[in-house]
């Protein structure tokens, strides 16, 4: 069964913060021990796991991306977005955090993000949890 997150985002790009959401479908699952998988069905969207507390620690990772990959770059792809199509390959499309005792186990400064590369737009994010 694929469990489904709804993420709305406003900006160009943005990290959007979907921990408590994965770890509500988590919960649901009633699976205690496992592994969680967390995808995105989109070519300009990523999934990262990084700090929570800071969130300029979100803004240098967009900022960095944003400077190695520029929005323009006499591209060949005609629709326009292709550097967002490069920071989806760059960063990754999933990620899988382990499950312990019906909790993600992530550490404590660490959440999960969704990663918004050709917003603001209405994304999906895919959930597996998968029992030991
Ligand atoms: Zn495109």
């Amino acid at each position: 069964m694929i469990r489904q997150l709804r993420v709305k985002t406003n900006a160009k790009t943005e990290l959007v913060d979907i921990t408590q959401g994965v770890q509500r479908l988590v919960t649901e699952s009633g699976i205690r021990s496992g592994l969680c998988y967390v995808y995105v069905p989109h070519t300009t969207s990523g999934i990262t796991i990084n700090e929570n507390t800071d969130p300029n620690v979100g803004r240098d990772i967009l900022k960095e991306l944003n400077k190695v990959i520029p929005f323009d770059d006499n591209y060949g792809h005609h629709e326009g977005n292709s550097a967002a199509h490069i920071k989806s390959t760059i960063v990754g499309v999933s990620k899988a955090v382990m499950v312990d005792e019906g909790r993600l186990a992530l550490g404590t400064w660490q959440s999960i993000f969704y990663c918004e590369f050709d917003g603001p737009r209405d994304r999906r994010v895919y959930v597996k949890v998968m029992k030991d």
